[in-house]
């Protein structure tokens, strides 16, 4: 009846990349570097709901060896694992994602991000929680050299 998987991710934070979140675009003056858009959270997202799956990881569905996923809008990744969690029978019930990031502030950004990850999986913005935390400037979060997040989903056989 019910599925519960878990996603982590990290990705490095350096110059002239643009910083996507939860399929957001944030200003700021470092992005994540990565194949894709290097959305952390939606990949830890996508992880989490694969996990649930039992359907192996992201790395596996989308190869960053595969030209095709240059560059790509990580909301299409997730537009794809939600599709084949409809295929194997199930909905999302909720998720839980944790950004952990020393800046910048993302708290401005919390109600966009939940509302946009809402339409990618086709569900109420209450199924969708987004916190964000600092990691009290200790370890690579904390010096800045990346982005790590972790996502929680249950899914629920529809
Ligand atoms: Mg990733």
């Amino acid at each position: 009846m019910y599925r519960i998987g878990q996603g982590y991710d990290v990705h490095r934070l350096v110059e002239g990349r643009e910083l996507w979140l939860c399929g957001e675009k944030i200003d700021f003056e470092l992005g994540l570097l990565g194949h894709s858009d290097a959305d952390v959270a939606i990949h830890a997202l996508c992880d989490a709901i694969l996990g649930a799956l039992a359907l192996g990881d992201i790395g596996k569905h989308f190869p960053d060896s595969d030209p095709r996923y240059k560059g790509i809008d990580s909301k299409k990744l997730l537009y794809h694992v939600c599709r084949l969690m409809r295929e194997k029978g199930y909905e999302l019930g909720n998720c839980d994602l944790t950004i952990c990031a020393e800046r910048p502030k993302l708290r401005p950004h919390i109600d966009t991000m939940r509302q946009t990850l809402a339409e990618v999986i086709n569900t109420s913005v209450d199924n969708i929680s987004v916190k964000a935390t600092t990691t009290e400037r200790l370890g690579f979060t904390g010096r800045m050299e990346g982005i790590s997040a972790y996502a929680v989903a249950l899914l629920r056989k529809s």
